[in-house]
């Protein structure tokens, strides 16, 4: 079973995996946990080069667009097609859809050519399940201007209109994905969330 986790800048992505690995480890259930851009070794050193780098400034969205992509591809092959593959269950912190999104629809590169792109690096591997948080941007990025207090990493820099067509962006996708994609209420309490996801993550299982 392969579960990620999408949403815009402080949508709670974290603290919700962070909830759902406390209930599977509650219950006694063996999972793999990881995150995008990430995952392997190559893949955080891809995640360092996009958010804090010095060589990631000015860095092009095309380039962009291969980095995500490159960590990725090497994301699949080295650690989440074998573990589903073994029969884990997998949460993934962000996944192919951020790519859709964040350089699809808020870069605006070909979305033709950002799906080729993401299905050659994915290959076959597709999540069974997506959680997606939605969140209005203001109210995320006030957040994660409170956590980080001002010192923010090359993505977060962004206009809100970049942030107002992500999240559009991801809406559009679920509109059209319904079965795999779950649109949930980022505006609720932590604790709401963490139920409503636990619920359907359950009934994914048992399904
Ligand atoms: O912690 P979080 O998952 O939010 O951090 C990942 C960062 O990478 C975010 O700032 C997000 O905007 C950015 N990102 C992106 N394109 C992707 C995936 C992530 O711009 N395909």
């Amino acid at each position: 079973l392969f579960i990620t986790f999408e949403g815009g800048e402080g949508c709670g992505k974290s603290t919700q995996i962070a909830a759902l690995k406390a209930r599977f480890e509650a219950s006694g259930q063996s999972f793999v946990q990881t995150r995008e851009p990430g995952g392997t070794p190559l893949g955080e050193a891809v995640r360092n080069l996009l958010q804090h780098d010095a060589a990631g400034e000015g860095m092009s969205p095309e380039a962009e667009l291969l980095l995500f992509a490159a960590s990725r591809a090497q994301h699949v092959r080295e650690l989440i097609a074998p573990a589903i593959a073994a029969g884990q269950i997998v949460l993934c912190d962000r996944f192919l859809d951020s790519t859709t999104v964040y350089q699809g629809v808020a870069r605006a590169i070909d979305p033709q050519q950002v799906q080729a792109i993401n299905q050659f690096a994915i290959g076959s591997t597709r999540p069974d399940l997506t959680l997606l948080i939605d969140l209005p941007p203001e109210i995320g990025l006030a957040r994660v201007h409170k956590r980080s207090d001002g010192q923010l990493d090359r993505m977060e820099q962004e206009a809100i209109e970049f942030f107002q067509a992500v999240r559009q962006g991801y809406l559009a996708l679920a509109a059209a994905e319904p079965e795999r994609i779950r649109v949930l209420d980022g505006n609720q309490s932590i604790e709401s969330l963490e139920a409503e996801i636990w619920d359907i993550v359950q009934s994914k299982m048992n399904g």
